[in-house]
């Protein structure tokens, strides 16, 4: 009895194990297909970074021909400079940092780094010099030292370790009984929305990219933690190129341009001052945020 439930235990085990890998398989081949979606020309050359400025020159774009996202998009974020993007849900903003990425080709019009058309380069080269902080950050069922050296493969444990403390999450991490070698994800520790994103920081410092786009999380994290959270995507961000998709306004006081996306369509543009300035849909989600409904009036301007 007992030699045939040792067996079985043993194969269930190995059923999880299988099942998960197939799961992660399964991711792996859905970001491929994603991946597919564009190829290097033949004989693309690698990206030269210089100061990372970005141009988006009249770009549209529609996922599906049949229904446009963008309109004809212009703008600049010259080098070491931040650019914010705001504006109700679905306007387009997260598109803007996938087609700079490039998951997808632009259908007009050209998105340009220090000159190099994103289409022109390679897709490695062109991945080397961004960094992306995203909305929701996908852990791998590995442990935590896997999950932030997946920015800079081959690190160190000091240095992963010293990526972590940047990111304030060090002290967390060697609070579990493992430290660096907890398992998190499906099958491992649950880290909360602002654990997942220091975890995604401390990645992106690893990396160290010329390049950065933030998509802020959706949700709200409790204010303690935003506010830390966005003091080190300051820090991470000084003196690089920054694209944020921004759902909070705290976070586009200081950008160089703010650019207010409706319907696939820049339809405000300027600083924070010159925004408020023009008493349009700025203003309003200003005033909405100054009543308490900051996250709100990203949404509904
Ligand atoms: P949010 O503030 O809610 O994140 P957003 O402004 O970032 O919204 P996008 O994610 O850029 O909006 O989406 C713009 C539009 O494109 C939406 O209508 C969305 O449904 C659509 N869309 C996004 N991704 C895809 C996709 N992979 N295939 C088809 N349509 C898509």
């Amino acid at each position: 009895m007992i030699q045939l439930y040792i067996p079985l235990n043993f194969l269930g085990v190995i059923y999880r194990e299988i099942k998960q890998s197939l799961t992660d398989l399964d991711k792996m081949f859905r970001l491929l297909e994603k991946e597919r979606e564009v190829a290097d020309v033949p004989g693309a050359a690698e990206l030269r970074v210089e100061g990372a400025a970005v141009r988006f020159e009249g770009v549209s774009f529609a996922y599906d021909k049949a229904r446009p996202i963008l309109h004809e998009v212009s703008f600049e974020i010259p080098a070491g400079r931040k650019v914010a993007v705001v504006g109700p849900s679905g306007s387009g903003k997260s598109t803007l940092a996938r087609l700079l990425y490039r998951f997808y080709d632009v259908d007009a019009g050209r998105i340009t780094i220090d000159g190099q058309d994103v289409r022109a380069v390679t897709q490695a080269s062109l991945r080397r010099a961004i960094g992306i902080v995203p909305q929701d950050t996908v852990l791998f069922n590995d442990t935590v030292a896997y999950n932030i050296a997946y920015g800079r493969p081959g690190a160190s444990r000091e240095e992963v370790e010293g990526a972590a403390r940047a990111a304030h999450i060090h002290a967390f991490i060697s609070a579990t009984p493992k430290a660096y070698e907890t398992m998190v994800g499906e099958r491992g520790l649950k880290l909360s929305g602002g654990e997942k994103q220091r975890v995604a920081i401390a990645r992106t410092l690893l990396k160290n990219p010329p390049l950065l786009i933030f998509d802020e999380a959706t949700s709200a994290l409790d204010s303690h933690n935003e506010r830390a959270i966005q003091a080190e995507l300051e820090s991470v961000g000084r003196n690089k190129t920054v694209l944020v998709i921004a759902h909070r306004l705290s976070t586009v006081v200081d950008a160089h341009e703010i650019l207010v996306l409706e319907a696939g369509r820049i339809v405000e543009r300027g600083d924070h001052e010159s925004l408020l300035a023009l008493q349009g849909a700025y203003a309003r989600m200003w005033r909405l945020q100054q009543s308490g409904g900051e996250a709100q009036a990203l949404e509904r301007p």
